[in-house]
């Protein structure tokens, strides 16, 4: 694991060059755990007997200081999960977050200190706002639980509801049910910036709004980014949408990291089998890109009780016998790509990688 979290730092390192310079980590993921015990099983004294969902299964990443980092893949492979234990909405097993230096709930960096500086929007934007409080109060309510002055707050709050592009004369009275869907949702973005947070985690933030809705909602996003000096973990199953967005993209299969690297690595030069199939399943308006193969076959395996080995082989078409019987270790080359793929692991037994097939070539949004 040692060596697992090495590679992730040289591949942050090196890929931090590329974005323009050096860049600090703002969070780092350390072998971070969170499994959930099936109903019935929480009176099994004996924890190792427990069978349990290994939602997110020792994973260890850094999100740097000013990017967007997109995270990917199937339902059910650990996104939204690890989105709310970074966030402390559940708390981790075992592991550990350190935020710009400061381990999380530590005396130097206290859990609502930490909650201060991370944001988050979810998907749903009705259910994210109180339905009896209106968008004015909505949008200050955090900021006077943290100490501000009502009138401070209040005034804020206006101003946000401007930044966001809704005339607070027109909205700031209003309640959550008044307003449309992408309204609701730069009510939900304000009110996460009401705090002056650092770190902003978007958990499909986007997905539920028209596509028109969609792409304004994207563009005030990258225009708060760069006005608030914001950092952004974006979570979406909308490959498109992630590549428009994300500075780095990492990639989830099962609870765990199998690939990270510049969004122009990943989407361009894929190296895990996983990433190249869920790319090749991104619809294309070109009738010339579109795939006659299958990219993906079957669910997911039962994370209760994942496959040994390689945890894609029940479902990769490059899997070999060494596969089954061996975890791959996470390698990064010299330009910060790093995968977990016994094909691209020297001495590993595989037989020699072949290229995998080039991907799509698909429009941004
Ligand atoms: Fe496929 Fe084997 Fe690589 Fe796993 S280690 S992704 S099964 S080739």
């Amino acid at each position: 694991m040692t060596h697992e979290i090495e590679a992730l730092q040289n591949a942050a390192d090196k890929s931090s060059r590329d974005l323009g310079g050096p860049r600090q980590p703002l969070l780092t993921v350390r072998n971070l755990l969170k499994h959930f015990p099936l109903k019935g099983e929480l009176f099994q004294f004996d924890k190792s007997k427990r069978s349990v969902v290994r939602a997110v299964d020792d994973i260890n990443f850094d999100i740097l200081k000013g990017e967007t980092l997109g995270v990917v893949g199937e339902s059910g492979c650990g996104k939204s999960t690890t989105a709310r234990v970074l966030m402390q909405l559940i708390e981790q097993d075992s592991g550990e977050l350190i935020f710009d230096g400061e381990t999380v709930g530590s005396r130097a960096l206290p859990l609502r200190e930490f909650r201060r500086q991370t944001q988050m929007v979810f998907q749903d934007s009705y259910s994210s706002l109180n339905p009896r409080m209106t968008i004015e109060d909505s949008i200050a309510f955090g900021p006077i639980v943290h100490g501000v002055s009502s009138r401070i707050a209040i005034t804020r709050a206006r101003d946000l509801l401007s930044r966001v592009g809704l005339q607070p004369e027109r909205f700031a009275g209003r309640y959550p049910h008044e307003l449309s869907g992408g309204q609701r949702q730069r009510v939900n973005i304000a009110r996460a910036l009401a705090l002056e947070p650092r770190l902003v985690i978007l958990d499909e933030a986007v997905s539920a709004l028209d596509k028109s809705v969609e792409a304004q909602v994207l563009n005030l996003l990258q225009e708060l980014k760069q006005e608030f000096g914001l950092t952004y973990l974006f979570i979406s199953h909308d490959l498109n949408v992630v590549r428009f967005v994300s500075d780095r993209v990492l990639v989830m299969y099962l609870g765990q990291v199998v690939e990270i690297g510049l969004s122009a690595q990943v989407f361009d030069h894929p190296k895990h089998p996983y990433t190249h199939a869920l790319l090749q399943s991104m619809p294309s308006m070109d009738p010339t890109q579109r795939t006659t193969v299958a990219p993906l076959s079957g669910d997911p395996p039962n994370p209760i009780n994942p496959p040994g080995g390689c945890r894609f082989h029940t479902r990769c078409v490059y899997a070999e016998t060494i596969c089954s019987q061996r975890a791959p270790a996470f390698a990064v080359d010299d330009a910060g790509h790093g995968v977990a793929c016994l094909r691209h692991e020297p001495d590993s037994g595989y037989r020699a990688a072949s290229e995998l097939p080039p991907t799509l070539k698909v429009s941004h949004v």
